[in-house]
């Protein structure tokens, strides 16, 4: 048995059902006390942004509604975590910490290692529960699907907060910083179970019956993929949950080819997750070890460009901004700025990854720098997609819609001309009225720079420094038997 108070440390599970860390705290002897931090450290780091902070607000303020007849409050603790700890065990005595494993950055794999010594140092228990079927200390892919799914068929976790005793909160209000509330705004999802739940329930009802036929769709698809990643990403919905819930709607008359399709995803979402926890240097390095002397250099100009909406390509331009004022873009339109940036521009992945983190609303590092080790070519074992913008936006928004929603310098822009804005001649500007466009030319010769790209990408692809990391990285990462890593 422990003395002292009980901690629920939210990390990225920011839900009360199939809630391991919060089930068994309940469970426990002491006052229980729910915390969520916002870490100034955090705050400081180069792949986040305000729009982070904002729906984890929200999230914490959804399940404090869910919490009041309990009498039950999460707080928001803007503070590092061992400083904290340390004026609260000093107050009250920690007996015990609970919470979800993260697979996290370096900077957040560090801050966990400083929390473990700080509990051996002053005996107190840190109960870390397995998030959403991820592995920990796997050294091989053997086992793991296998035990995905398992976790995945397991009962979801009810929590019951009935008999719990919450730690009275005046007798620590001068222990904790001043709220810094960050406004709402409509342009991005809203955080929170509630929210969560509704999202699932409309997709698994309706929303999902044009989910392929939409999914590289810039515009489509915003309406017809589920747009969970944010939950999933801050834990508003756990994995289990999700794919439970789709199982039912399959069953009871859902699409079946969508549906599955949408499960795969689900497990990719963990499969990406597994990686990162087995080898998190990818955050830092090249997936691919063989790619260390790739030739590229950074153009800040480029960069200013690509990053800005200012590259003269209309839908990459549309999609920056769109993601700006977002926080979303679907999965094609991520690999197309991503594509443009490392092989059209041949620039290096690093500064695209921050950039990208810090305006997606759903960054999980996991699948973020797996899937932009993936897009930039770096594993040397995955189909090297160079994606053309011209050709994206003539197949996936043919009137350019999107473009055009996006990009106000093109409002009015003839639709034939509108994937191609530098075609239109002088005279035809005039005729179209066009005359003081402020829309950018385009930065490269997309052709020449696609053609450029495959040359360079493929032949280094033969490289025997390749090869050896390649067959290292099969082993590693994927059943054996199988020549490619999703
Ligand atoms: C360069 C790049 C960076 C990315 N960074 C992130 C990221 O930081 N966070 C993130 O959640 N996704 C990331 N993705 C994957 C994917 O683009 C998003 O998960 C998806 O667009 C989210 O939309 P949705 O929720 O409507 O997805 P749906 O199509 O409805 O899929 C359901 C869920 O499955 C998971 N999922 C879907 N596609 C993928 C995929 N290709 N790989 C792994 N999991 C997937 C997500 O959790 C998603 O919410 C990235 C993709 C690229 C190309």
């Amino acid at each position: 048995m422990n003395s002292g108070i009980s901690i629920v440390w939210f990390k990225q599970d920011l839900r009360l059902q199939d809630n391991a860390a919060l089930q068994a705290a309940s469970e426990s002897n002491g006052q229980l006390l729910l915390l969520r931090f916002i870490e100034p450290s955090l705050i400081n780091d180069p792949h986040y942004d305000e729009r982070h902070w904002r729906f984890i607000q929200q999230s914490v303020q959804d399940l404090n509604v869910r919490l009041a007849p309990q009498h039950l409050k999460v707080l928001l603790i803007h503070d590092e975590v061992i400083p904290f700890f340390s004026k609260l065990h000093k107050r009250l005595g920690i007996g015990a910490i609970y919470s979800h494993e993260e697979t996290g950055l370096r900077i957040t794999c560090k801050r966990d290692q400083a929390v473990t010594r700080f509990c051996e140092e002053h005996g107190i228990k840190w109960k870390e529960f397995q998030t959403n079927g991820i592995t920990r200390g796997l050294q091989d892919r053997k086992q793991w699907a296998k035990l995905w799914h398992e976790h995945m068929l397991a009962p979801q976790i009810k929590t019951s907060l009935e008999s719990v005793t919450p730690v009275d909160p005046t007798e620590i209000s001068d222990l904790i910083p001043p709220e810094e509330t960050v406004r709402d705004n409509d342009s991005f999802q809203r955080g929170g179970e509630s929210e969560a739940h509704g999202l699932l329930q409309s997709f698994l009802q309706q929303r999902h019956h044009r989910y392929m036929t939409h999914i590289s769709k810039p515009e489509a698809s915003r309406a017809s993929c589920s747009r969970l990643s944010a939950h999933l990403a801050w834990g508003n919905l756990s994995i289990r949950q999700v794919y439970q819930a789709t199982l039912v709607a399959r069953e009871k008359g859902g699409s079946a080819f969508q549906l599955r399709n949408f499960e795969s995803r689900l497990h990719w979402h963990c499969h990406f997750i597994q990686k990162f926890e087995m080898e998190d240097r990818i955050e830092l390095e090249n997936f691919n070890r063989g790619f260390d002397e790739f030739p590229v250099k950074f153009n800040p100009a480029y960069f200013e460009a690509w990053s800005e909406g200012k590259t003269g390509f209309p839908l990459v331009d549309a999609c920056m901004r769109c993601l700006k004022s977002t926080g979303y873009v679907n999965f094609r339109m991520r690999s197309m700025l991503i594509s443009f940036w490392c092989h059209h521009l041949l620039q290096p992945w690093k500064p695209a990854a921050l950039h990208l983190a810090k305006l997606f609303l759903d960054f999980e590092p996991g699948i973020h720098y797996g899937q932009i080790q993936m897009q930039s070519a770096r594993t040397g074992i995955n189909t090297i997609r160079i994606y053309n913008p011209v050709k994206q936006s003539q197949e996936h928004d043919p009137k350019g819609a999107f473009s055009k929603r996006w990009i106000p310098e093109l409002e009015g822009f003839p639709e034939n001309f509108i994937h191609e804005p530098w075609r239109l001649t002088d005279m035809e500007r005039t005729l179209y009225g066009l005359e003081d466009l402020k829309y950018p030319a385009p930065i490269i010769d997309i052709e020449a720079s696609g053609k450029r790209a495959r040359e360079v990408l493929w032949s280094w692809m033969e490289r025997p420094e390749v090869k050896k990391e390649a067959t290292r990285i099969l082993k590693k990462h994927t059943l054996p038997g199988r020549k490619r890593m999703e």
